[in-house]
């Protein structure tokens, strides 16, 4: 196996374990420049890139690296000599990024940060999301006038992002004077976090009305996020007068979105709400049989219909799984016997339980909370960092059954009385308070799902 084609595989496999907006963050502009006995260099684009790649992805690019070759025992990470520009630029690149492309996922455009491949030409519709699908299509072709705001919801990986950049895609298309822009609602949040810290929210404000579709993703992440929430009531409502497009996704209806301030929930509420729910069998062949073929391979019926059969609730999945036969038969250049399939997605359909740890669950909090884990873990008296840690206490108690003084000596080395304290708090707050229940099995699917 060349090093171009090893990285493909481990990027194949990668991508299926993280999340998309990480995979094209962390993993663009990636490849291997050296392979030498034991040791393989990973090319990066930028320090941010190795650092993140280092402490967080290090384990698992070892781990596939090593279960496609045995030999490798050790994986630097090297930030590329040339930058990004001029290897683009260059005719004849030694370590063309040619090859990364067949990783359409990464390719996003920096004005509007839509992806190219997310297209309603490519987007199968079943029964399952024909009516998000058509109210999508009907808000392209003339936005801002039909369904204001758009309010799309379903499941982890059935189809939102999707639909949601085909619409800015389409518009884009269509009216090429209009300005679309794309956010992850994270990075939404985020955004106004700083601009709050640095004084900025009028210019943040500003750069928004700005724009004449604002597609927000995931907006379910606004849950218990007030100030977020209130300037983002602000920046919908001069939206929305303009008649600019709103388009919003979430992973469930705005009703069941915890802690959402009433009026931003009727807003989301005014406009049209569709949902996306499971593809049928019939569907999901046919999703499969789109993508082998965009991808210039074909494999068998009972290939298709094995897939179809064992992935039922995740198209991201049903896509990995065919991922996993590709990249199989480029690199033994044969098309793989179901025997052989079934043996390649083993690991992938019995789908191993995700496992928690002290760490994830802080970090889950700290992200969902907009905290620095340090904040978390020191002894900061600071209100808004008290109930997040008591919640980080009563996690780490429930999921993982940790002892209280573990506990408290985790959060700034706190008497175990404290802990005791803080889990009983949260818990005889839950049964009283719907919303913080909600808001707390927000955060224990986030750990969960990684
Ligand atoms: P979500 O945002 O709901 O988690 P995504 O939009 O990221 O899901 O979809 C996951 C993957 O499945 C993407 O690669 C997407 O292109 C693909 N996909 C989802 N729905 C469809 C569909 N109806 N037709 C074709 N591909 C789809
Ligand atoms: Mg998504």
């Amino acid at each position: 196996m060349n090093p171009e084609e090893l990285w493909q595989a481990v990027l194949a496999q990668i991508q299926l374990n993280i999340s998309q907006a990480n995979f094209a963050t962390w993993f663009k502009d990636t490849r291997i420049i050296n392979r030498d006995e034991e040791k393989v260099v990973i090319s990066v684009p930028n320090s941010f890139a190795k650092e993140w790649l280092e402490n967080k992805y290090n384990k698992i690019i070892f781990k596939i690296l090593h279960s496609l070759d045995e030999g490798v025992k050790e994986v630097n990470y090297e930030i590329g000599k040339t930058g990004l520009k001029i290897i683009r630029e260059a005719p004849v690149s030694f370590f063309s990024i040619t090859e990364q492309l067949e990783f359409p996922e990464l390719k996003v455009d920096r004005e509007t940060n839509l992806n190219s491949r997310y297209t309603f030409e490519n987007f199968i519709v079943g029964p399952f999301n024909e009516l998000p699908q058509a109210a999508a299509w009907a808000v392209s072709k003339n936005p801002g006038f039909v369904y204001n705001p758009l309010f799309i919801y379903g499941g982890v990986g059935l189809g939102k992002t999707h639909l949601l950049q085909a619409v800015g895609n389409e518009i884009t298309k269509n009216f090429a004077k209009k300005k679309v822009k794309y956010i992850p609602c994270e990075k939404f949040t985020s955004g106004i976090i700083t601009s709050i810290r640095n004084h900025d929210v009028e210019n943040f404000k500003l750069k928004y009305q700005a724009i004449d579709v604002v597609v927000i993703d995931d907006v379910q992440f606004l849950a218990g996020k007030e100030k977020t929430q209130e300037e983002f009531f602000h920046i919908f409502n001069t939206l929305y007068e303009k008649n600019k497009q709103i388009v919003l996704s979430s992973d469930r209806s705005p009703k069941a979105i915890p802690s959402l301030a009433e009026r931003l929930r009727s807003r989301f509420e005014g406009g049209m709400i569709a949902d996306i729910s499971l593809p049928d069998y019939e569907t999901r062949i046919a999703i499969l049989k789109a993508k082998a073929q965009e991808k210039g391979v074909s494999f068998s019926d009972e290939i298709y219909s094995y897939i179809a059969t064992k992935i039922q609730k995740n198209i991201r999945e049903l896509e990995g799984a065919l991922n996993q036969l590709v990249a199989c038969q480029k690199l033994k250049n044969q098309v793989p016997d179901l025997e052989t399939a079934k043996k390649l997605l083993e690991k992938f359909i019995i789908n191993p339980p995700k496992i928690a740890s002290p760490k994830k669950i802080i970090q889950a909090i700290a992200e969902f909370y907009d905290l620095k884990e340090k904040e978390l873990e020191d002894s900061s008296r600071k209100k808004e960092v008290v109930r997040p840690r008591q919640i980080a206490m009563y996690l780490l108690r429930e999921i993982l059954k940790c002892s209280y003084p573990f506990i408290g000596k985790k959060f700034g080395g706190r008497d175990h009385t404290t802990a005791i304290h803080s889990c009983e708090k949260i818990k005889t707050e839950i049964e009283k308070n719907e919303n913080l229940k909600e808001e707390i099995n927000l955060i224990q699917q986030r750990i969960l799902s990684g």
